[in-house]
């Protein structure tokens, strides 16, 4: 290891984190959900290490077509679907299951049959006002499309808004409104993302569409993917790369937002906002060296960070610093820097070096 950033992918965290999947919701079917890269671990290498999923779920055609080109060959659902001629065409040709979730889409199917009809999803709006027919227009668009020469399959989905949230009734809600739809034009139904799978039973349909869940990550506010049995699939990390003894009152970093309280030694780490470390971490914000939790130290630049290394005396320079991952959730990151795990793992750029690992937990733990 150099002394730059790397994201080590561990192939069989995200096999455990599919089988927790599956123990949780048996007798449902698992989309993989892709999109971003696989959430920015890398979309082909995801895809092969979840290949005992059965599909797996991108918001956009062009990177289902990356999977494509990587020769995978499962079940393909496209969650915002078609927009043009061309890419229902594609979507045909390739098998690419689609959602349809407003009416130019569902205009855009007029006159087309192609030889290969595609499974489509009408995605109603159970209540989170974004994608969606209304309840009550789901009916007569089902019918439409019932017999339709491009509509091999039709299926229902929605998507839950405060499923992260589990006192929240607003999921409960969603759900009632989803099965007082006629059920009788549709094949397979599905609801749920992660926080669906994990806190919702009633949520589980033929299909559930986990995302943040397979990569380790508790999808509930405030906790954390061991917590759900998980394991993390990326560990971020770096090296000290340069320790200074401060004086007291000196101050580090940027604009001095920190000040040493006292006489102390102060790490320099090779990662910042350049790398997807988020600048907005606030001081105090946990960094891993030697085991140890070392305090963020000043402002995050581009490529660097300090840390008060008052716990760690006999830290020297290249030792390995971990940012997040194994031993430090990324949840707990992303609270420091006021957002979402998903943020950081999807924030990771491509300076960073991106390694794959299979780490054997048999017999170590
Ligand atoms: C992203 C997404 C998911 C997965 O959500 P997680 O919270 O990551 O589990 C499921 N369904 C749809 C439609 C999505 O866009």
């Amino acid at each position: 290891m150099g002394f730059a950033p790397q994201a080590l992918i561990d192939h069989a965290a995200l096999g455990h984190n599919l089988q927790r999947a599956r123990e949780v919701a048996p007798h449902s079917r698992i989309w993989a959900v892709l999109k971003a890269d696989a959430y920015g671990h890398g979309l082909e290498r995801t895809a092969r290490a979840l290949s005992s999923s059965d599909g797996f779920a991108v918001a956009r055609i062009d990177e289902a077509l990356r999977l494509k080109r990587a020769q995978c060959q499962h079940p393909i659902l496209i969650t915002g679907g078609c927009y043009s001629r061309e890419e229902l065409q594609l979507a045909a040709r390739h098998a690419f299951e689609i959602v349809l979730h407003q009416r130019q889409q569902i205009d855009l199917l007029d006159g087309f049959s192609p030889d290969q009809p595609l499974a489509c999803w009408l995605k109603v709006d159970t209540g989170m006002h974004r994608l969606g027919f209304q309840p009550e227009e789901i009916e007569p668009i089902a019918e439409r499309l019932s017999g339709h020469g491009a509509v091999r399959q039709l299926n229902l989905m929605t998507h839950l808004a405060n499923a992260d949230d589990l006192a929240d009734e607003t999921s409960r809600r969603q759900i009632a409104s989803f099965d007082a739809i006629a059920p009788h034009h549709f094949t397979y139904r599905s609801i749920a993302n992660s926080a669906g799978l994990l806190g919702f039973e009633t949520a589980h349909r033929e299909w559930v569409r986990p995302g943040i869940m397979l990569y380790g990550v508790s999808p509930f506010a405030g906790g954390r993917g061991e917590e759900e049995g998980l394991l993390p699939v990326m560990t971020l990390r770096s090296r000290v790369i340069s320790v200074k003894q401060c004086r007291q009152g000196d101050p580090v970093g940027y604009g001095g937002s920190y000040r040493c309280p006292e006489a102390m030694p102060v790490a320099v780490i090779a990662v910042g906002y350049g790398d997807g470390y988020p600048r907005h971490a606030v001081n105090g914000t946990p960094v891993l060296v030697a085991g140890r939790r070392l305090p963020l130290a000043g402002r995050v630049s581009m490529d660097l960070i300090s840390v008060d290394a008052r716990d760690c005396p006999e830290i020297q320079v290249g030792d390995e610093a971990i940012l997040w991952g194994r031993g430090l959730p990324v949840e707990e990151i992303a609270e420091k820097a006021g957002t979402i795990a998903y943020e950081l793992l999807c924030g990771v750029t491509r300076r960073v070096e991106f390694i794959d690992q299979d780490i054997d937990r048999k017999g170590s733990d």
